[in-house]
């Protein structure tokens, strides 16, 4: 049993995440400014010994009284349609965000585990992407206040890790999706099975054969813990290597839901990368760790969330 703050606990993975945690008898101090995250997400949680909420921003100050075995951050908006909404915070808790966290982990004799990403790959030119690549990124445009906060954030707790002998963990996250995401997140998933539910059009960006390797939110949480609990420091990709064009998404969707609607097609966003493929190679190796969940079987899951939270 371990005292763990998680950062951004009320987001979609870090809910998810608090709540294994707590399963396994840990005690969570879950921090959330509430940006993006919400308190539907944790309400459930409130009730159980062990939890703490705590609403703040982490770009300022962190301060957790008491021992703390492990510093999870996981603060950070991070669907496309933010990045336009909120960029300033973005960069933000990308760079002040987790120097406080890792501020507060080198304070507390911590481990620190921080939530990366697959867009520190940007529009990959090597595919699949093993964590040896180091990326494609556009720092000027729209995306890059997200991919370079988090490019920021991997140099960031290098540092402390080589400078300060801090006990690191970097999990790049690829595509995941499930129960909890925001039905208006602007994501292709939650999109296009809201869309599905509500009789409207499935929006395709661009042609729709653009790729992404999609990961149950389950399965990715047990990325998470294999990595905090073993013994490597990563980066590790955590993500299901199974790639899917955006139209085939949009068929899964409409074969799961029953839906008659329509696909239409608008415009391709700046610089959305054109594959994406996760190389689990070392999660697989490293840490025995690699998904179980296929997309239809996730899909379905994530169709009967919405369902019950859209009321329909
Ligand atoms: N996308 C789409 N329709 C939507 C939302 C997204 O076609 O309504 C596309 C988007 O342009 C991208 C892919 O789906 O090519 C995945 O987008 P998402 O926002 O889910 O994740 P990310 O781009 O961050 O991988």
């Amino acid at each position: 049993m371990a005292r763990i703050v998680v950062t951004g606990g009320a987001g979609f993975l870090g809910s998810h995440l608090c709540t294994r945690l707590l399963e396994r008898g840990d005690e969570v101090v879950c921090i959330d400014n509430l940006i993006t995250g919400s308190i539907a997400n944790i309400e459930a949680l409130f009730a159980r010994p062990g939890f703490t909420f705590v609403q703040h921003d982490v770009s300022t100050f962190i301060w957790v009284p008491g021992e703390v075995d492990a510093v999870l951050h996981f603060a950070s908006p991070a669907s496309p349609a933010d990045f336009e909404r909120i960029p300033i915070q973005i960069l933000k808790v990308g760079s002040l965000g987790t120097h406080n966290a890792l501020g507060l982990a080198k304070a507390k004799g911590a481990r620190f585990f921080l939530a990366s990403t697959s867009e520190v790959y940007g529009d990959p030119l090597v595919h699949p992407q093993p964590e040896t690549y180091w990326g494609n990124v556009n720092p000027i445009g729209p995306r890059g206040v997200y991919d370079e906060a988090k490019r920021f954030a991997e140099a960031m707790t290098m540092a402390y890790h080589r400078h300060h002998d801090l006990d690191v963990r970097i999990v790049r996250i690829f595509n995941t999706f499930g129960p909890q995401m925001r039905p208006d997140d602007g994501r292709a998933v939650s999109n296009f099975i809201v869309q599905a539910l509500r009789g409207q059009s499935i929006t395709v960006y661009g042609d729709g054969g653009q790729t992404r390797s999609f990961t149950y939110v389950d399965d990715e949480i047990g990325g998470f813990l294999a990595l905090l609990d073993g013994p490597i420091t990563g980066p590790v990709n955590i993500g299901n290597p199974d790639e899917y064009t955006i139209l085939q998404l949009a068929e899964t969707v409409l074969e799961v839901t029953g839906a008659d609607v329509p696909i239409v097609f608008e415009p391709l966003p700046v610089d959305d990368p054109t594959q994406r493929q996760p190389d689990i190679t070392l999660a697989r190796s490293a840490l025995g760790w690699e998904p179980v969940t296929d997309l239809h079987t996730g899909i379905t899951q994530t169709t009967d969330y919405f369902r019950r939270v859209l009321g329909l």
